[in-house]
């Protein structure tokens, strides 16, 4: 797995790293320096943009049979807003609010260390145990209620409740990955049907527009490649590849269309915004991320 470690200051962040990789030898590291409490918005937004590159530039060097999982710890209370609006679904994200004294004699430095490092350790441990169920759950083709398309799928209640899973600890406190899953379905119509002879689960929105499994074909897509591509932003190419720091399916999308067969006659949103029409057609793809082909 590769942990992306946010929030460490500079005087601490290069021994912890060394450290932590030490220990932790079948997991990568990631480690931007951050410079402290009083960064601006701006700053803030930089740092963990930077950061969200870093990450994409790391999974992107492994070996393309090595498909990476990944998750956020974060150090600093000031970067939760920014984990909360842009990272959300498809990063999951644990908080531990580390000690970093602003002034610390460097006799003091070690004891700082150790207990940044035994704050980070648990969560490491968590959050690789989490993921190991996270990966089962979206490796599931007609159980796709976790990677809904957010926007498209058009459920506030639905939404909060995928977004939620990104900060773990809370949101699993009293309930379970497959309990939050089978909520979901239950508000979203969910049903198996059998086309092609294979069975497809399907969503239905309010306007009773469908939204298929793809089944087994995807469409012959094998690679994993973010369907924007290069016209996305950092967060969108993850999200279209990842959901809670898991892979999705290579090419996995949802086949949109009506059970009647009739044109779609919808205006549906792309992964930035942009209003993508869809009105004599029968059938629309739509990815994880909201991109709409
Ligand atoms: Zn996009
Ligand atoms: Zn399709």
């Amino acid at each position: 797995m590769i942990f992306l470690v946010v929030g460490v200051r500079p005087e601490f962040a290069k021994r912890v790293h060394a450290k932590i990789e030490a220990e932790f030898r079948e997991h990568r590291f990631l480690m931007p320096t951050f410079s402290g409490k009083n960064e601006s918005v701006r700053g803030i937004e930089d740092y963990m943009r930077t950061s969200a590159v870093a990450l994409e530039a790391e999974i992107a060097q492994l070996p393309r049979q090595k498909i990476a999982r990944f998750a956020v710890v974060c150090c600093d209370s000031t970067l939760l807003t920014n984990l909360e609006n842009e990272w959300r679904p498809h990063t999951v994200y644990s908080f531990v609010p580390v000690r970093q004294p602003d002034r610390v004699a460097p006799a003091g430095i070690p004891m700082i260390v150790n207990g940044i490092l035994s704050d980070i350790r648990d969560k490491v441990r968590y959050l690789s145990r989490l993921l190991d169920e996270f990966s089962i759950e979206i490796s599931r083709p007609t159980k796709a209620a976790l990677c809904l398309p957010l926007r498209n799928f058009d459920s506030v209640e639905i939404s909060d409740l995928i977004k939620q899973l990104s900060e773990p600890e809370k949101a699993l406190a009293l309930t379970s990955i497959d309990q939050v899953r089978r909520e979901i379905e239950a508000r979203s119509g969910y049903h198996t049907i059998r086309e092609r002879g294979q069975n497809l689960g399907v969503f239905v929105r309010t306007d009773n527009v469908r939204f298929k499994t793809p089944g087994r074909e995807l469409h012959g897509q094998r690679r994993l490649e973010s369907p924007g591509g290069d016209s996305c932003s950092v967060h969108c190419r993850l999200a279209g590849v990842y959901r809670f720091g898991c892979p999705l399916m290579p090419g996995f999308h949802f086949d949109c269309d009506r059970s009647s067969g009739e044109p779609l006659k919808v205006e549906l949103v792309g992964c930035h915004n942009q209003p993508e029409k869809r009105w004599k057609v029968t059938h629309a793809n739509i990815f994880p991320n909201d991109y709409v082909r």
